[in-house]
């Protein structure tokens, strides 16, 4: 259970105002996606949300608690990224079950095997679990970037156009799968494309943000019905 709060959040890189007074409560189990053109603040948005980055004014609740102040690691937020971000030298398994063998986690070998399994399975990567990382297409790849979040069940996933390296095939596979998954785990999703149909096909809120601004935030017919 997860409801995501921003709260006149101003973000500033030197003479930048990536982020202008915004703000925006994401509900519990809402699948929100962020459009808006390239430096709109679409990232920036993410990075207030997973403590990669401090906002210099407002404030970012989830469940009413504060967050600013708080590490990545003190968050129940995992993030996803465009690139690839597996550990080359190591198999599909390995790169699955690294999250999980955090030393604070103390998380048992046995969970360890039956979570990997179970994230391998609903992303369909099973039969690869033994093969290196570097021996997979791109949209394996993606699939186990994917899973390396899956494996952690946050309340919260943060995605920055997890699909936009991907043939047109794949992009629609991985909607459809990341769309079940969500609805399954009830998580809450914050992701960013500038992909239309994907907004159109997974989204239950669309913010459009411009110039650090956040434009509009509804579902996602008033947003493309508005002129
Ligand atoms: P988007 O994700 O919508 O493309 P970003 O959130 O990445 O936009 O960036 C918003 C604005 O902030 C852009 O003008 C970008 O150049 C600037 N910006 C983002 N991160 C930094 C940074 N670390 N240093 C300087 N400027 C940055
Ligand atoms: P995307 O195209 O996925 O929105 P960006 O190119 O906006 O990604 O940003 C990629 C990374 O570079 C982010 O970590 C962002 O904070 C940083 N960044 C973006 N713009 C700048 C900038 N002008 N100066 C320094 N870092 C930046």
């Amino acid at each position: 259970m997860a409801e995501v709060e921003l709260r006149n959040v101003t973000k500033r890189y030197g003479d930048t105002v990536a982020l202008d007074n915004v703000s925006m409560t994401v509900p519990d189990g809402a699948f929100v996606v962020l459009l808006g053109p390239t430096g709109a603040g679409k990232t920036t948005t993410l990075r207030m949300v997973s403590g990669l980055d401090q906002p210099d004014d407002g404030e970012v609740l989830m469940n009413g608690q504060l967050l600013n102040g708080l590490t990545p690691a003190q968050r129940n937020v995992t993030m996803v990224f465009q690139q690839y971000s597996l550990y080359p030298h190591l198999t599909v398994y390995e790169n699955l079950a690294f999250p999980l063998r955090s030393p604070l986690l103390k998380t048992h070998e046995d969970q360890i095997k039956q979570t990997v399994h179970r994230v391998a399975e609903t992303l369909q990567i099973s039969h690869k679990l033994e093969n290196k990382a570097t021996a997979l297409s791109g949209g394996e790849m993606q699939r186990v970037s994917i899973g390396r979040a899956l494996v952690r069940n946050p309340e919260v996933y943060l995605m920055d156009e997890p699909l936009s390296s991907l043939d047109a095939k794949l992009r629609a596979d991985l909607r459809v799968e990341l769309k079940s998954i969500q609805a399954d785990s009830g998580a809450t999703l914050l992701y960013v494309t500038h992909d239309q149909i994907e907004a159109m096909t997974m989204a239950t809120h669309v913010g459009v943000l411009d110039q650090g601004k956040l434009v509009q935030f509804g579902a996602p017919r008033e947003i493309y019905e508005d002129p």
